[in-house]
Order: C-alpha cells, then sequence, then structure tokens
C-alpha cells in the first residue's frame, strides 16, 4: 500500500470512529411559558420565562419595542400603554404571550347613579354588619329635566377623553345608562383594574333652591373600612375640588366627612366623590346643561388629578 492511501484510510477510519461521539443535538419539540403577566404597568418590569422539554436555551424578544424592551433573558420593562406579545424562541421552536401595558397612573371614573337601579341592599364596607340601599334614584335638573345619571356620564366622557390625552389609563364604571350596577359594585370595579385613584361624580340636591356650589366628599381617617387612605382621599378631593371651581368659576363649599358612602367605603384606593353642582338650583342647573361649562368643569378636574399626582 502505497504511504499516501495509508494516510487517507486513516483519515477515513477516524472520522468514522469519531462522528459517532459528535454532540449531535436533538431539536426541542416544545416550549411553554412558565413565567407570564398579561397586565403590567407602565415603568415596571416583569421576568417571562420559557422552557423547552429538553432545556435548550432560549431567548425573548417583544412585537413593538415602542411599547416594552425585553432582555434575552426575559426581562420586560414596560414603556407605555398598548398590547404586545413577548416571543420566546428556541431554535425554530417558539411561543408567544399577550401583555397588556397599562398607562401610569389608572383613574377609575364613576358616574353616578342610573337609568336603572339595582334592587336590595347591601353591606356599607367590607365586613360592615350594616347595609344600605344599592343605589339612589339621584336628583333631576329643576329647570332642565336632565337627570343626574346623564349629567355624570356626559361629565365622566368629557374626562375620559382629556386624561386618554394626558396618558392617564381610564376606566368608568359605567359607559350607559342601560344597566344596573350597585355602589359597591362600582368600587369593585375600581379595585379589579388596580386603579390609583376612584373618583366619583354627582350632582348635588337640595330642598332649597338657593343652595349652590361643589363639594366633594372622602371619608375619615376613623372610617372602620379604608379610613388609612383618609389623608389620600383628603388630598385627592381638596387637589380636585379646587381646581374645578377656579377653572369653573363654581362656589365652593369644601370638603366634608362622609363614613356611610358604600362606593367609596369598598374603594381600595383613594376615593373622593365630587358633588359639582346643584341641579336643584336653576342658575347652575342651566351652567351644568351648558357644553362650555362642562368643558371647563372637566379641565379643571383633570388639573386637580394632575397636581394630586404631581404632574
Ligand atoms: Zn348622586
Amino acid at each position: 500500500m502505497k504511504k499516501q492511501h495509508f494516510l487517507w484510510i486513516t483519515v477515513l477510519v477516524g472520522m468514522l470512529l469519531w462522528m459517532p461521539v459528535m454532540p449531535v443535538h436533538a431539536q426541542a419539540a416544545k416550549i411553554t411559558f412558565t413565567q407570564t403577566k398579561d397586565k403590567i404597568k407602565a415603568g415596571n418590569t416583569f421576568t417571562f420565562q420559557a422552557a423547552t422539554d429538553d432545556n435548550s436555551p432560549v431567548t425573548y424578544s417583544v412585537t413593538d419595542e415602542s411599547l416594552a424592551t425585553i432582555t434575552e433573558d426575559g426581562q420586560l420593562t414596560a414603556k407605555k400603554a398598548g398590547s404586545v406579545k413577548v416571543i420566546a424562541q428556541s431554535a425554530d421552536i417558539s411561543a408567544s404571550t399577550n401583555v397588556n401595558i397599562i398607562g401610569k397612573k389608572i383613574v377609575c371614573l364613576d358616574p353616578g347613579h342610573s337609568a336603572k337601579m339595582s334592587g336590595g341592599t347591601e353591606p356599607i364596607g367590607p365586613g360592615a354588619s350594616t347595609r344600605k340601599a344599592k343605589d339612589a334614584v339621584g336628583t333631576r335638573g329643576v329647570v332642565s329635566g336632565t337627570y343626574e345619571y346623564q349629567f355624570t356620564l356626559t361629565l365622566a366622557k368629557r374626562l375620559q377623553t382629556l386624561l386618554e390625552k394626558k396618558g392617564y389609563e381610564v376606566i368608568l364604571t359605567r359607559k350607559d345608562s342601560k344597566h344596573a350596577i350597585s355602589c359597591k359594585e362600582r368600587a369593585m370595579v375600581a379595585n379589579d383594574a388596580d386603579a390609583d385613584i376612584f373618583v366619583r361624580l354627582h350632582v348635588d340636591a337640595s330642598a332649597s333652591g338657593s343652595a349652590r356650589g361643589a363639594s366633594a366628599l372622602y371619608p375619615s381617617s376613623a372610617n372602620p373600612y379604608n379610613g388609612k387612605l383618609s389623608k389620600k382621599c383628603k388630598k385627592l378631593s381638596k387637589c380636585i375640588l379646587n381646581n374645578m371651581c377656579e377653572e369653573a368659576g363654581t362656589h365652593n363649599r369644601g370638603l366634608f366627612v362622609r363614613n356611610d358612602l358604600s362606593g367609596s367605603n369598598w374603594a381600595a384606593m383613594p376615593v373622593t366623590l365630587i358633588e359639582v353642582g346643584f341641579m336643584t338650583n336653576a342658575t347652575e342647573d342651566r351652567l351644568l346643561n351648558k357644553t362650555s361649562y362642562q368643558k371647563k368643569l372637566a379641565k379643571g378636574i383633570v388639573s386637580g388629578i394632575d397636581e394630586y399626582f404631581g404632574y
């Protein structure tokens, strides 16, 4: 055998012997998320984790980097409100999960009352033995005939538009007047949404046609349900009421402590109930039905919310 042939045979045999010990990487068949979250507040981070059935390495990416960024090992940073997909990839298999990024601050607005009322009673706060009617009928304009539930919904929708423009996430406890919703249920909407503040919108009524002005109602520190939040509730009430009255030129009746309001007692975040004026006062009723006045009220409330958060 020629020396050259011998060399070739040695090389071939060597390769054949070596080949079976080469690491043959089997393709993972399955990839699943082991750690996910479907809602994240802008500014917060969360680590997503996915695993394959053979522990092969996983990398992560997002569908829209203007809304969120993610590191190769899965730490997502939420930037602004919107919906993104997190994609976990291992070789050519992948899995994805949807994440809703919610705005920096969540404002839950509660347009008081509705055309439909919940019947029966409910506890006035968590663990309360005292019960109260689930909702009340509300007032009605002495001149306009506008129902309080119509006005509060109109104002809430104006506020929603303005607040969303400023980057707030807005949740309404009701979007129409066709459904009944109890006061406790209104607070639960705010609680379930993990809202930062709960702003309840109402219009006042009095047997005296001369009663006028706006006020804000909040729980006292002695409130057994959410008295711990009283200071923040007071600050929120003050910021909103003062800014609103200043902007719209409304008479400011001041802040009042109330511990009997179920919709406020059930709230797990700072809450205020704003009585924007008296529908039983002819002058205020006329004003409340004017678009220009509603816009001023809304603008003032938004300024108050900004001031509360320090924006
Ligand atoms: Zn009311």
